[in-house]
């Protein structure tokens, strides 16, 4: 098994607290979504599973907003390792050997691991200050700001263009009461 097929799972973990119209949402409250996302890091779905899930997910947000890695991540992969499958006519594979509450925790952090390693500095927060999604910038120039750009990207456009409208309108209404001036 590889890890690769874990990085659209990773962007839906880490995008699990998004803020909507200024209400901060937690879709891991959701068993259902909670148990669906912790089968897409190869678990089954357990209480116990989504609990280290969370976890890791809350380290991972704090690493790619302050770049501090918390204790929790740490202590999720304590007890977790690679070891190798039989070997087949197709070289060697690997798999993770370990509590099976935090398997999919572990994944998640493998996921980001490699992507950071892979793509760094592509992973970051989304530009928009009232959002809490992230974003993994696949452009050429890494110039991506916005986790999204039919949401964020044309919402923070729309406010740029309302203070530049506003900040062009104040003069004039200050030049009112005031002889205009001829220069
Ligand atoms: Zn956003």
């Amino acid at each position: 098994m590889t890890n690769d097929d874990h990085g659209d799972a990773l962007l839906a973990l880490l995008n699990s607290t998004p803020v909507t119209d200024g209400v901060a949402e937690d879709l891991m409250a959701d068993p259902a979504y909670a148990a669906g996302l912790a089968r897409r890091f190869g678990g089954e779905g357990t209480a116990s599973e989504v609990h280290e899930l969370a976890r890791a997910r809350d380290g991972l947000q704090d690493v790619a907003r302050t770049g501090t890695v918390g204790v929790e991540l740490d202590q999720i992969l304590h007890d977790v390792a690679q070891a190798p499958s039989p070997l087949t006519p197709d070289g060697l594979h690997w798999h993770l050997a370990g509590p099976a509450a935090a398997l999919p925790a572990a994944r998640a952090i493998i996921a980001w691991s490699d992507l950071v390693t892979r793509r760094p500095g592509r992973l970051r927060p989304c530009g928009n200050p009232d959002c809490r999604r992230f974003l993994v910038d696949r452009s050429k120039g890494n110039t991506g700001r916005w986790c999204s750009m039919a949401t964020c990207g044309n919402r923070m456009k729309a406010r740029r263009h309302y203070s530049r409208q506003h900040a062009a309108a104040e003069p004039e209404g200050r030049d009112r009461d005031e002889p205009r001036r001829t220069s």
